[in-house]
This record gives C-alpha cells, sequence and structure tokens, in this order.
C-alpha cells in the first residue's frame, strides 16, 4: 500500500503581468499523479522552475492542492493548521538545501534537534537528551559538536545535523529538497550513503528532489523527470539512464559527465524553460525539442504507459 498518493494534483497561482496587469493564473504543477511506499524513495528531476519544490511542499501538506487529492496512508491530508494536520506533520518531515538558513543560529546543535521532540511532547526531558545524543550518533556528528552553533560547524556537518532533527520525530516521509547541491561532491556521496542507510534502516520513504539527475539515480527507486510543472516521464531509473524516452530527459541524460565514449550524443538545449505565465501551446516542450512536429504544437501530450514499465508524455513515443 502507498503511503503518499497524489491524483492529478494541480497547484495554481495567480501573478500579475506588470504592476498594473490583470492576475493571469499560473500552474506551478499541473495535473500530476504518483504514490511512494514505506521505505521506497522517488526521486524528481527538473530544471529550475519545474515546479518540483512546489510538488514537494504540496506533498507535505504545506500547500494545498488546487486540483486534485493529496493523501497520507489512504486518508485525505488534512488542511495546514489544523490540530489534525499539526499531529500528522510529526510523520513528515521536509530537509531543505540550506541547513544554515534551515537552523536557528541562536540555538546550538543539541537544542535545534531537540526542538521538534519538544514540539510535538514527545519524552521527558532525560528522554529527549538521550534520544538527541543517539541521533546525533546516527548521523554521524561527534558527541563533542552537540554544543556547538550552526556557524561553527562545516557545510556537511550542518546538513547532518538538519537530518538529525528531521529524523527525531520517527518521520515515515522525508521530502529532501536539494539537500546536497550545497555540499562539496566529496561531502554530497557521504552525505547521500548516510540519507540512503538511515531511510533503508527506518523504513522511511522519501521524495528526494534535484535539478542533479546523477544524485537521483543514485538513490531513487523510481524517477519522475518534470518539465514546466508537468512529469513527462517517470519510471526505473536504470531503464531512463540507459535508454531516456522523452527528449527531454534524453537532453538531461545526455548532459551527465561519463568516462569513456557517450552511449548517447550530447543534446544541448537552447534556451531557458519557457515561462509558466506564458505557457507553450500543445506540448510545452515544444519550442526547445528537435523533434517536434505540427502535432506537437497543437496537442498536449498526455502521460501514457511505454517501454520498460515507464509512463511517457510525447507524441513520438509508441504506447506499450
Ligand atoms: Fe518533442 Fe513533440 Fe515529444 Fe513534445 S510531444 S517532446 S515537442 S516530439
Amino acid at each position: 500500500m502507498s503511503l503518499l498518493s497524489l491524483e492529478g494534483v494541480s497547484r495554481v497561482y495567480a501573478t500579475r503581468r506588470g504592476l498594473f496587469g490583470t492576475p493571469v493564473p499560473v500552474r506551478a504543477v499541473d495535473h500530476i499523479s504518483f504514490s511512494v511506499a514505506p521505505g521506497r524513495t522517488l526521486g524528481i528531476v527538473g530544471e529550475s522552475g519545474c515546479g518540483k519544490s512546489t510538488t514537494g511542499r504540496v506533498a507535505l501538506g504545506i500547500e494545498r492542492p488546487s486540483e486534485g487529492t493529496v493523501s497520507f496512508e489512504g486518508a485525505a491530508m488534512p488542511t495546514p493548521g489544523t490540530p489534525e494536520w499539526r499531529r500528522l506533520r510529526a510523520r513528515l518531515q521536509l530537509v531543505y538545501q540550506d541547513p544554515l538558513g534551515a537552523m536557528d543560529r541562536r540555538l546550538t546543535v543539541a537544542a535545534q534537534v531537540a526542538e521538534p521532540l519538544e514540539i510535538h511532547g514527545i519524552g521527558d526531558k532525560a528522554e529527549r537528551q538521550d534520544r538527541v545524543a543517539a541521533l546525533l550518533r546516527d548521523v554521524g556528528l561527534r558527541a563533542d559538536l552537540a554544543q556547538r552553533h550552526p556557524h561553527e560547524l562545516s557545510g556537511g556537518q550542518r546538513q547532518r545535523a538538519v537530518l538529525a532533527r528531521a529524523l527525531a520525530t520517527d518521520p515515515a516521509l522525508l521530502v529532501a529538497d536539494e539537500p546536497v547541491s550545497a555540499l562539496d561532491v566529496s561531502i554530497q556521496a557521504q552525505v547521500i550513503n548516510m540519507l540512503t542507510d538511515l531511510q533503508e534502516a527506518r523504513g522511511i520513504a522519501m521524495l528526494f528532489i534535484s535539478h542533479d539527475l546523477k544524485v537521483v539515480r543514485q538513490v531513487s527507486h523510481e524517477v519522475a523527470v518534470m518539465y514546466l510543472g508537468r512529469i513527462v516521464e517517470q519510471g526505473d531509473p536504470e531503464a531512463i539512464f540507459a535508454d531516456p524516452l522523452h527528449p527531454y530527459s534524453r537532453a538531461l541524460v545526455s548532459a551527465i559527465p561519463v568516462p569513456g565514449p557517450r552511449r548517447i550524443e550530447r543534446i544541448v538545449l537552447s534556451g531557458d524553460p519557457p515561462n509558466p505565465a506564458d505557457r507553450p501551446s500543445g506540448c510545452a516542450f515544444h519550442p526547445r525539442c528537435a523533434l517536434a512536429t505540427a502535432s506537437c504544437r497543437a496537442e498536449v501530450p498526455q502521460l501514457k504507459p511505454a517501454a520498460d514499465g515507464r509512463q511517457v508524455a510525447c507524441h513520438l513515443v509508441e504506447a506499450a
């Protein structure tokens, strides 16, 4: 049974064109559906502005979907701010990209990790101290760092402290939004290994959001590639990396540095993703797609089953 499920979810914001322009609806997330089972990781990948972070906030219930439903353990996500939602929040945690921004600079590491336990009334003072010490050990932080402040830690140590805080309430779901992109490559590997080990040991489901397809491949059981608010390809990471079917996935995979001869010729995408407030007609990728045809400009491709159990939204990909 899935732990988290999104069905036909959209998130629409109203934005103005110019200072006095009339508000226009912007679909940051547009009719996406997926589910994540306990202990599994869904990687969400795409360029900046594709809607992946909004998807994470909607999945956590921090933002309400404008359309569709978000369910957790088979029940509809409660309205943010209600007592039901606050109770559930202990089981849904977010790990941010910027650990320094996510931490309170005035509090020690131990105080920050203890904070969610206090907020949710978990344990007495002695039990909380024991739990904080165990969490710091679990994320590989030395005991003497517990009384340090965030600015006294390295970037990797800060991200470990943020993870210890996220794990304090024994969450069932972690949304990790670009959790290692601010770290050096050598530290990235250590934090990712630690994160996946802890996830496996505790059976936590994870939404791993990143622009870095290489990192997403390492951690994910399933991958969803997003473009301008929509999922354009979804399925097994190894199948997507070996033979990406959507032209956008193909361009992303082709950009990953690989040793030796390339299996997929490098595809350089021209221009930036279009403005979501001015969405291109038909397939939103058509202005950047070398394969676009007249029907691509007229009809929105829907996700449909393709090879290897994947789902792909492209007029040129044959349905399985
Ligand atoms: Fe390219 Fe057309 Fe497929 Fe869109 S539907 S990705 S424009 S070929």
